[in-house]
């Protein structure tokens, strides 16, 4: 029996593997590529299996090496996609297979596998679907490319609405991605996005860069605190990182066109953790921090506290690689509006799975929490 692996496909990543095969079964290990970066989650590849087999043993090493959050890993549930179907969370057969030295893996069963079976650690989400989303919205959203990435990449920003120069329509400026891997963040977005368009919202001026380390996402890079330096550490005046300094030109045009009230930044947490959904609070105190607060309420009212972490609005306590501005400081130091930053899990919100539906739903419920509070 054959079984072939590869990550040239789409967002692909995974190194360091090795494949075992009897007549029914095989057996794929595999590490997920830090890609150059300190930090390493995302993973993506493609098995193919020339004859057809039962099942196929996935085993991921060097779990303890990844940004898990410290929480329990049988909260990871990967993806699959066989024979270009439609994507699926893998069944929920976690095992956890300690080794004699103290190092240990995690593994799950593919059953019936297809010939092709693409695996990845969430739902994948990038260029084709922001085309999706804009095409569905039947020109409620309109896409502009407002820079290049590092790489010289089309950096996307849509937009409701291009306004008018004093504008005193409020105006919202949402970025997702700025951690390539982190697509979680996107799968929400995309629901807070069609909820806008299905209700021809036109009350507020809404812009948004929905991949905004577009290099890293085409590439495949988990991209958390990656060199030169961090995208959400990169908000300085002047911007460290050119996908900064194309945002914050960006911005400048939204706000001679909106009344600024709000930022939204849309990440994912670490890989294991899967308490539920939570924002991050600035540690310094700020001007903005009620009113991020009594945000942050409505929106836990609206998505209800099934989906919401038991502490949904926590100041971050790990120690940071970089020091420079998140897109939240920016909005606060420099626009002089509240930022809100989410971090959405990858697989559980308690005992609740998150399935591409969900994912949209709590963004659907997000846009109406805000939407309302404008009223
Ligand atoms: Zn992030």
């Amino acid at each position: 029996m054959r079984i072939r692996i590869t990550k040239n496909i789409q967002y692909g990543n995974v190194c360091d593997v090795s494949v075992r095969s009897s007549k029914n079964q095989a057996e794929v290990s595999f590490s997920a590529s830090p890609q150059g970066g300190p930090e390493s989650l995302w993973f993506c590849f493609r098995i193919t299996a020339i004859n057809k087999i039962k099942r196929i043993k996935i085993v991921l090493k060097h779990p303890y090496n990844m940004l898990m959050g410290g929480c329990e890993l049988s909260n990871i549930l990967p993806v699959i996609r066989k024979d270009k179907g439609n994507w699926q969370r893998i069944e929920r057969n976690y095992e956890f297979l300690a080794l004699p030295d103290g190092r240990y893996e995690i593994s799950w069963i593919l059953n019936n596998p297809g010939k092709i079976n693409e695996i990845s650690l969430c739902y994948p989400y990038g260029a084709p679907e922001i085309e999706t989303l804009v095409k569905e919205s039947k020109g409620y959203w309109k896409k502009d490319t407002i820079g290049v990435s590092t790489e010289n990449r089309p950096m996307i920003r849509l937009s409701n609405d291009y306004s008018f120069p004093d504008s005193k329509k409020p105006g919202i400026y949402i970025v997702a991605r700025q951690h390539s891997g982190e697509t979680p963040g996107s799968l929400v977005l995309d629901g807070f996005l069609r909820y806008l368009s299905e209700i021809r919202n036109e009350e507020s001026i809404v812009w948004a860069v929905p991949l905004v380390n577009i290099d890293g996402i085409e590439k495949g890079y988990y991209g958390k605190d990656n060199y030169p330096i961090d995208v959400n550490r990169a908000w300085g005046n002047p911007s460290m990182r050119h996908e900064t300094l194309v945002i914050q030109r960006d911005i400048n045009r939204w706000k001679e066109r909106c009344t600024p009230i709000l930022g939204i930044d849309f990440h994912a947490p670490g890989g294991a953790q899967g308490d539920g959904i939570y924002f991050f609070l600035q540690k310094e105190k700020s001007a903005f921090m009620n009113k991020e607060r009594s945000l942050i309420n409505i929106i836990e009212k609206k998505i209800g506290k099934t989906y919401m972490a038991k502490q949904c609005a926590v100041v971050a306590q790990y120690r940071e690689r970089w020091n420079g501005l998140t897109f939240s400081q920016y909005c606060r130091k420099y626009i002089n509006i509240p930022g809100l930053c989410v971090e959405i899990p990858y697989a559980f919100c308690g005992k609740n799975l998150l399935t591409q539906k969900k994912y949209q739903e709590i963004g659907k419920k997000i846009a109406c929490a805000i939407i309302e509070t404008l009223k």
